[in-house]
């Protein structure tokens, strides 16, 4: 290990922003730590394939911990052992629409979490500083254009978890002086996002259906308006934050509104393909509380980080659909291989 390389843990590496961040950190020199869940199979760890390092890999600079964010003497000890210089707080149950199903599960993950890792750092004399994944949910109903400003009214078991997170994060800057910061991210996509999130699971569906292996998609509501823009963009954002001098609050979003409807539209007309053949209404998928429109305003990202978003949803739904479409593609003919992981 060298001397000077800088050390970071990732809570939720696995997920979509875990698995881009921990390519940007070892990118940038780092020596990056992940808490993983033991889970009874590999296959959820299938994001980090391309960056997989074996324990006795030479000179290895990714490290995979067995964990969970509500086991608080594992947090410790592994703040303890590390002693990282940043920590970046991506663990959640982050799907709102289960979160109404499993409200109590939910709380515990990303509201005691958040509390259990600030107090891990506390407990371990751990000076890092600390970003917390903060989300537009916390806007909820009130009105766009949303900043940093902007009254929170929650509308769902999610979004009132991510509240309690976001007000842990400013309280233990206050009375602790932690360099913590909550990077407010509206919603962002990729090829890499859970098949059940609703960008994904329309580009996913119109791979199939191109295929001819899928017929209809079911769909929630198609109404409410969301402002997506492209994962990779974003973790560089989270990065930045943390590199500050000063630890504060920021809203990254493109700033362009796209309603569901028309996204699933361009997805399927991306691929010759009629959505109103193919989607079917099914409340089930629909939420006890809407959030009707969700549209941010990034100007303090710009001024403060010079970040910007570069993708906008059409660029981002037709680059969703092209990865779809290759990955089934890859599955259909057997060349998706993944490496084998200890
Ligand atoms: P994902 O759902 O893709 O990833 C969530 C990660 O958290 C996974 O690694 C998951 O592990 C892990 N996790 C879940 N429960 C626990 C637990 N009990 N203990 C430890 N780890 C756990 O989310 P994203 O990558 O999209 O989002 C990252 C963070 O940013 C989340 O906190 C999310 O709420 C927040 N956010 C996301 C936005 C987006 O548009 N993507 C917008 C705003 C905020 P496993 O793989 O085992 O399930």
């Amino acid at each position: 290990m060298s001397a000077t390389r800088r050390t970071a843990l990732i809570t939720g590496i696995t997920g979509q922003d875990g698995s881009y961040l921990a390519e940007l950190l070892l990118d940038k020199g780092y020596e990056v730590h992940g808490i993983v869940r033991r889970s009874s199979t590999i296959s959820g760890n299938s994001r980090l394939d391309g960056i997989y390092q074996a324990p006795n890999t030479p000179d290895q600079t990714l490290f995979l911990h067995y964990g969970d964010i509500t086991d608080a003497s594992m947090l410790t000890n592994i703040v303890r052992d590390i002693q990282p210089d940043e920590v970046y707080n991506l663990a959640a149950q982050s799907h709102v629409r289960v979160s109404f199903d499993i409200p109590d599960y939910t709380g515990n993950v990303d509201a005691l979490g958040t509390i259990r890792l600030l107090e891990a750092l506390r407990a371990a004399d751990c000076n890092a500083r600390f970003y917390q994944a903060s989300t537009s949910e916390l806007f909820g109903s009130t009105p766009p254009p949303q900043n940093e400003d902007t009254r929170f009214h929650p509308r769902s078991p999610y979004a009132v978890a991510k509240v309690y997170s976001y007000w842990a994060v400013v309280n233990y800057r206050e009375a602790y002086g932690l360099h913590a910061s909550n990077g407010i991210l509206f919603n962002h996509e990729s090829e890499r996002r859970g098949e059940t999130f609703v960008t994904r699971k329309v580009t996913r569906a119109v791979a199939r259906i191109a295929a001819g292996i899928q017929d209809i998609v079911y769909m929630g509501n198609l109404n409410s308006i969301r402002d997506w823009g492209y994962a990779p963009e974003y973790v560089e954002g989270m990065w930045r934050m943390v590199q500050q001098d000063t630890p504060d609050d920021y809203v990254l979003a493109t700033g362009e509104g796209c309603v569901i409807r028309d996204f699933v539209q361009v997805a399927f007309e991306h691929a010759g393909l009629d959505w109103e053949k193919h989607v079917r209404h099914d409340s089930r998928h629909e939420r006890p509380a809407e959030v009707d429109a969700l549209i941010g305003d990034a100007s303090k990202a710009k001024e403060k980080l010079g970040w910007e978003a570069k993708t906008h949803w059409r660029d981002l739904a037709k680059h969703m659909v092209d990865a779809d479409r290759q990955l089934l593609d890859d599955q259909l003919s057997g060349r998706h291989v993944r490496p084998d992981q200890d």
